[in-house]
């Protein structure tokens, strides 16, 4: 099986794409594939960060690797916290605080609709390739479930009643951005290989 490098360390993620790419491909985390370099992620766009982070590893390694940036956009917010997810209620990343401070702005809001959105950057052969996915949901008022991770305990995807916090792996794939991204990057993986 060929083995790609994914551009984290977030164990949520890896779960989620190995179960995507389960007897497609090989994964390795940057933990797993011997990779310690902090990353940076310093742009003001999910597709520039995305760029960064696979190219850094990109130019570290000289092998095929993806990347991704996520971000959840609200529309009551103008699209916040969109980029600035992971460091929305400060700089150490606390997704407790995160999901606080996301009720906190949304307080009294009629408006709950908001998007995750996942961009992939994958260096094939070099070259740069990105792939969007999108999940349309709902913020509700207060946390539910204990999967997942992130602002999972407060979204819900539009034709569900359920958090993703409150769904396993297999069910939150059924709708999830970084599924829908995943989906493109696979379809243009079997392209290359037969082609
Ligand atoms: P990043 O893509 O790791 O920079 O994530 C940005 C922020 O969005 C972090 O706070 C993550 O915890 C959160 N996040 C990313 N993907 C998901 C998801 O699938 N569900 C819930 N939160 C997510």
């Amino acid at each position: 099986m060929n083995t790609l490098i994914f551009a984290t360390n977030n164990t949520h993620k890896v779960d989620e794409v190995r179960h995507i790419l389960k007897g497609l491909w090989n994964i390795l985390s940057l933990k797993e594939a011997g990779i310690d370099i902090n990353i940076p992620e310093p742009h003001d766009t999910l597709e520039a960060n995305a760029r960064e982070k696979s190219m850094t590893i990109y130019h570290h390694t000289k092998k095929n690797c993806f990347s991704e940036d996520t971000g959840l956009e609200a529309e009551a917010l103008g699209g916040d916290p969109g980029v600035k997810s992971a460091r929305y209620a400060g700089n150490d990343k606390n997704p407790a605080e995160n999901t606080a401070k996301l009720l906190r702005e949304l307080e009294g809001q009629y408006n709950r609709k908001a998007r995750f959105r996942t961009v992939i950057s994958l260096i094939h052969d070099g070259q740069e390739f990105q792939f969007e996915g999108i999940c349309q949901g709902t913020i509700i008022e207060e946390k539910r479930g204990n999967a997942g991770f992130g602002y999972d305990p407060v979204f819900v995807p539009d034709g569900d009643t359920r958090t993703f916090a409150e769904m396993n792996t297999a069910v939150k794939n059924l709708y999830s951005h970084r599924k829908k991204a995943m989906d493109r990057l696979i379809l243009f993986l079997a392209t290359k290989n037969n082609g």
